[in-house]
């Protein structure tokens, strides 16, 4: 079976891709978008196909079991080795 990207997602129709927006028209009345970020892809210019959202739930326990085991290797902040009463060290 061969799979594409396109496949799983499809450029966002009402930015086009450039994930932004200045504004929406509802009922004929143009909003101003404060932030000025596609609210159909929140900004990504892009939107998950069906297939794309059934691999990214079917994907999701995997990637966050990877993301807490990178959590556990990462080293705890300094402030819990360092000796009591140790000057603060300054940001280099
Ligand atoms: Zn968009």
């Amino acid at each position: 079976m061969a799979m594409v990207i396109n496949d799983l997602k499809q450029v966002c129709s009402p930015c086009k891709g450039t994930g932004r927006q200045a504004g929406r028209s509802q009922w004929g009345i143009t909003q101003i978008n404060p932030d000025g970020r596609c609210l159909a892809c929140e900004g990504r210019g892009f939107l998950l196909t069906e297939l794309g959202r059934e691999l990214m739930a079917l994907l999701r326990p995997f990637v966050l079991e990877m993301m807490d085991s990178r959590e556990a290797e990462t080293p705890k902040p300094a402030e819990a080795l360092k000796p009591a009463g140790a000057p603060p060290r300054e940001a280099e």
